[in-house]
């Protein structure tokens, strides 16, 4: 995700030099601005498409504000540091379990999960899983209802801020709750769904209903191929 930028600071003073030998360049002090090394992915639809489950408002701010200051912050706790050369996925990796990073583990892993959250609600995928994903689900949970019913239920018990995940690991589904920005990814594992309970998913739509939103989310906007793709081949 880092992007170099154009110009070494050596090509700099030379293109400097060249100003002062009459040349057309930039003056010196007009740096051109730098690409960040960290972009928020565009929402993959228009802030009307969840509707009703989480209305326009909410994904305007939840997509607008929140998301996009977690990349913000990122971007100015990297700049001119090692990190800024790696990936996302890298940065959440390496700084996970850091007490020196923390600032940059919990704005690395929000900016991250909720790539993984805007993206796995695209519309117009199957209302259930189909194939491997189904299967699973079947050998793990007994079927599609208790599945929901079980991730609704890891969802109702994270405490305060975090996420409820469904993920891959060891060969199997298992489901997680994580506190604030922590996340499969930063366990070696793989993220399949990702359920936000932050209040700001929900406060604005459901008030402290926190159960309704998942169930709303859950019957109603999940892309299952999106989730299938997920899975490790
Ligand atoms: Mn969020």
């Amino acid at each position: 995700m880092s992007v170099s930028t154009p110009l070494s600071r050596r090509g700099f003073l030379a293109s400097g030099t060249a100003a002062l030998a009459g040349l057309a360049a930039p003056a010196l002090w007009s740096r051109p601005a730098r690409a960040e090394s960290f972009v928020q992915p565009p929402l993959p639809y228009p802030d009307t498409a969840l509707e009703p489950a989480i209305s326009a408002r909410t994904v305007g701010l939840h997509y607008g504000a929140h998301h996009a200051g977690y990349f913000r912050n990122l971007n100015r706790l990297t700049v001119d540091t090692p990190l800024e050369a790696l990936t996302l996925e890298e940065v959440v990796v390496r700084s996970s379990g850091v007490p020196s990073l923390q600032g940059v583990f919990d704005n690395a892993g929000q900016a991250w999960n909720h790539v993984i959250y805007w993206d796995q609600f695209r519309p117009g995928g199957p209302s259930a899983p189909e194939g491997r994903l189904a299967t699973a689900i079947e050998e793990s949970f007994g079927g599609f209802e208790p599945f929901k019913a079980a991730l609704a239920g890891t969802a109702a018990t994270v405490f305060g801020s975090g996420w409820a995940w469904l993920e891959w690991h060891a060969g199997s589904l298992h489901l997680t709750g994580t506190r604030n920005a922590d996340n499969p990814l930063a366990r070696g594992r793989t993220a399949l769904l990702g359920i936000d309970v932050w209040e700001h998913a929900y406060y604005l739509d459901y008030e402290n209903r926190r159960g309704e939103h998942v169930s709303a989310v859950l019957e109603s906007l999940v892309n299952w191929s999106v989730v299938a793709d997920r899975l490790p081949a």
